[in-house]
């Protein structure tokens, strides 16, 4: 257990070098409620996101995304998916740290 949990931290660290930029910022619209607060949350000065003619928030500004993740932070139904960097964004930890967690789990 606390093998694969350092094991998977050395691979996060990796894929943190090269992951700068999502691919892709994925709205689900089977579970978007059309709240906003991505919308308004984003830090990017002029909001990475859109609301399309359908009513769904879009990422019309891709290449402005810093990856703060503040929009998924206040998203109530995880409608949002950052293609190629959510998991880098989860488990991105200090080795000192992820040693200590294994130490408690
Ligand atoms: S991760 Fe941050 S910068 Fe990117 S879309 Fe979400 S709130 Fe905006
Ligand atoms: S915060 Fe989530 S539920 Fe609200 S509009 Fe954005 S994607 Fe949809």
């Amino acid at each position: 257990m606390a093998e694969d949990i350092l094991a998977h931290v050395e691979k996060v660290q990796e894929e943190v070098e090269v992951a700068t930029k999502p691919k892709a910022i994925i709205i689900d619209k089977n579970v978007c409620m059309k709240c906003y607060n991505c919308v308004r949350s984003c830090t990017v000065f002029n909001s990475v996101y859109e609301i399309g003619e359908d009513g769904y928030p879009y990422a019309a500004r891709l290449d402005d995304c810093i990856m703060c993740l503040m929009c998924h932070f206040v998203c109530p139904t995880r409608a949002i998916t950052h293609v190629g960097i959510r998991t880098v964004t989860i488990l991105v930890l200090d080795k000192d740290i992820a040693q200590k967690m294994t130490k408690i789990m």
